[in-house]
């Protein structure tokens, strides 16, 4: 791949510009230009539709999930459930080296939850990820501001790029995927849990509150903190694919969707 990658994420978003999720997702992990591509996944409230995409596109795609020790027992068994009923053929448990040295009493998430989400979650996708050219996130558009431009394609390092097929869906493009490919739920959805992580970082939330109100709650924290730029640890908001993902809740009302946004009744299979 001769030429730089600031401009081979402009070609490809030029030319997958007005393609769907699913025909972004498949293009991807064929086109020369993007490389060797890992989609990475937290398997979390909405994660099972990009993993749903790639098990049917390329079923051999390596998955990436990164156990940190502290995870829902049931988070562990969606992602046995997941990986048994989609046929997930290269799937890659991602732990973090020597917890026993670093954090001997799995404490540190009372202490310093930012040292700790590096030690868990960051530093140990960072190096699961040495290797590989691109990587699947499962940002969209409508989480934030920060987020209003996502682009299909965009840079991470000089040598990596994320891509984000479902930039432009919306949280009904979610619901309505899952109900036609008729996809197991996470099952803590249902018990008030609309976006999921760790255990002792993670509580239920009540009707009306934001999808991630039970993330860090109590907390000036709404993200993992710190994540690499150029190779570099940073702080600013994490790595999102490795993030679970908010879902609908009933009080969030009618979901607004971007002009352009990806037509609903999509299918990959
Ligand atoms: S979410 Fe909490 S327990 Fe998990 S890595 Fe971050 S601080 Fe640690």
């Amino acid at each position: 791949m001769p030429e730089a990658i600031d401009d081979r994420v402009r070609a490809l978003n030029d030319r997958y510009r007005h393609h769907a999720a699913v025909a972004v997702v498949e293009h991807a992990l064929r086109d020369p230009q993007v490389g060797q591509v890992a989609l990475v996944s937290s398997f979390g409230a909405e994660s099972v539709v990009l993993l749903h995409m790639v098990s049917v596109l390329a079923p051999q795609t390596p998955v990436l999930f990164i156990d940190t020790a502290l995870l829902f027992p049931e988070t562990l068994d969606y992602q046995r459930e997941l990986a048994r009923t989609l046929d997930l053929r290269d799937l890659r448990v991602i732990r973090a080296a020597d917890l026993a040295r670093h954090d001997p009493g799995d404490q540190l998430h009372r202490t310093d939850p930012d040292a700790c989400c590096a030690l868990r979650k960051t530093a140990p996708l960072e190096a699961a990820l040495a290797g590989f050219s691109a990587w699947i996130t499962g940002r969209k558009r409508y989480q934030g501001s920060t987020r209003a431009a996502l682009d299909f394609f965009e840079v991470e390092t000089p040598t990596r790029m994320k891509i984000n097929p479902l930039a432009h869906w919306g949280r009904a493009d979610i619901e309505d995927y899952m109900v036609e490919n008729r996809l197991p739920r996470h099952p803590l959805v249902a018990r008030g849990y609309p976006s999921i992580g760790c255990a002792p970082c993670t509580s239920p939330v009540r009707a009306g509150e934001d999808p991630r109100a039970g993330r860090w709650r109590g907390q000036d924290k709404t993200e993992c903190g710190i994540h690499f730029v150029n190779g570099r640890m940073v702080r600013g908001p994490v790595a999102p694919a490795a993030e679970p993902e908010p879902a609908p809740t009933p009080a969030d009302g009618p979901e607004k969707r971007p002009e352009d946004s990806t037509p609903r009744r999509e299918r990959v299979a």
